[in-house]
């Protein structure tokens, strides 16, 4: 073998809403690239993309397989690709825009970091990226709008050196495709009671429900995040499926890490499809609206926003309604534009309460002379005594310190509501720093 290169393959949105899923599109390329002796140099990564993209597929998940080949397959290894990518795309499907990268610089410039940082948190533009694209000197094909392009992109500039997680999708075979999933539902609990706090979302122990089957056309059976390589592959050793698994493939993943959210210096400044974290003070109490929603305002001093937390959110909602004017909150969440119904909001993922305020209670005063409590007669009118007849004048509303529920602390989003990129709860404590490339595990994939 000649002296051997590094390659990079992002793909992006080839999945459509009638089936398909951009991972097994690179669990099936994993296999093909191997007949070409490539030695992979990481795992393959699965990067979520800006959840409050207008135009998102359904996860905004896009890939990147990195891997060492001899120079003389390179022809071979790109048409391979890119005809597995055409025939896997949902090229007919409106809104499924797919995209293919290709970049063989083993360094990845700080643009490019930047860039994928970007799409995590915000909104970027096609124009964007095909700048990108021809000023870092990769390969770049779409469909449709092209629009995939940009996520493909994103996902070879997004090294995972921060914080990251791993997740293990096993795939079903194509007969069973769109018939309804069939794993052990005991197993799923046992695996996850043997394997916490290092796997994380497998279970909504609030409803009593499984989360790592998906429902839907496309072709993962389950999937298993956690902390390191070793331990998905334990957890889906423990794992009773009850249909063939055609495939299964370790990716690394910025799922579960917050990467989406970002930290706002004052409300003023917050925008439309991002996510923030914020702080501020609530300024208008919680009120309940149809469908069980709670919406409390907070302010900063520059600017003042809705927080809503939606019914889904479980616990998070019940905690929302304990708070009062006054008490200093971090919010967490999507921020939606504001309509002429409602002004800007943020979609609340979790809450962090910092302080409680003191909330006051005003009651009428009981009688002196009888211990009955006493009826106003108007404002600033005093009060009578209905048992008694004693009137009085003079006296005043009385006040007395509630005492507060509510505990400061976090509060996050039921499982079951929570995004690909939220860090759950039980994660907290795990973060990684070190994105320093571990040697792969000896089976990371099958076949
Ligand atoms: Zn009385």
């Amino acid at each position: 073998m000649s002296k051997s290169q590094i390659m990079f393959i992002g793909l992006d949105d080839t999945d459509s809403k009638k089936g398909g899923c951009t991972t097994y599109l690179a669990a099936v390329l994993i296999g093909k690239l191997e007949r070409f002796k490539v030695k992979f140099i990481d795992y393959p990564s699965l990067i979520r993309l800006n959840p409050n993209v207008p135009w998102k597929t359904r996860g905004n998940g896009a890939l990147c397989l990195r891997f060492r080949y001899s120079p003389e397959s390179e022809a071979e290894i790109k048409k391979t690709a890119i005809a597995l990518w055409q025939q896997h795309s949902a090229i007919n499907e409106k809104g499924t825009d797919p995209g293919i990268v290709f970049y063989k610089n083993p360094e990845i410039p700080t643009e490019l970091v930047a860039f994928s940082k970007k799409t995590e948190t915000a909104i970027v533009t096609l124009k964007e990226a095909m700048a990108l694209v021809k000023k870092i000197g990769a390969e770049a094909f779409g469909f449709n709008s092209k629009r995939g392009i940009i996520g493909a992109l994103a996902a070879i500039g997004e090294t995972l050196k921060g914080d990251f997680t791993y997740e293990l999708i096993a795939y079903r075979t194509p007969e069973n495709l769109g018939s309804k999933r069939s794993v052990d539902v005991d197993s799923i609990f046992r695996m996850d009671e043997a394997t916490l706090p290092y796997t994380f979302n497998n279970v909504d122990t609030e409803k009593g429900r499984v989360i790592i089957t998906p429902r839907g056309p496309d072709p993962i059976l389950f999937g298993i995040r956690g902390e390191t390589p070793e331990i998905v592959k334990k957890a889906f050793e423990l794992v009773e499926p009850l249909e063939p698994v055609e495939r299964w493939v370790i990716f690394r993943s910025n799922q579960g890490t917050d990467a989406h959210l970002k930290p706002v210096k004052a409300l003023s400044l917050i925008e439309p499809y991002t996510s923030v974290i914020a702080k501020g003070i609530v300024s208008q109490n919680p009120r309940i609206i149809p469908l069980r929603h709670v919406i409390f305002s907070i302010t900063d001093g520059s600017a003042q926003v809705d927080c809503a937390a939606y019914e889904p959110t479980g616990n998070l909602r019940k905690i929302t309604r304990d708070l009062v004017f006054g008490d200093t909150v971090e919010v967490y969440g999507a921020v939606h534009k504001p309509t002429s119904a409602k002004p800007l909001t943020i979609n609340l993922e979790k809450l962090d309460v910092i302080n409680l305020a003191t909330k006051i209670l005003l009651e009428n005063p009981l009688c002196p002379n009888c211990g009955k409590r006493l009826k106003s007669m108007g404002k600033n009118q005093g009060f009578r005594c209905e048992k008694c007849g004693s009137q009085y004048p003079d006296i005043k509303k009385k006040e007395s310190i509630v005492q507060r529920m509510l505990q400061t602390g976090l509060y996050v989003t039921s499982i079951r509501s929570q995004r690909h990129l939220t860090k759950p709860l039980r994660r907290y404590g795990q973060e990684k720093s070190d994105g320093a490339n571990q040697p792969l595990i000896r089976e990371w994939h099958y076949p």
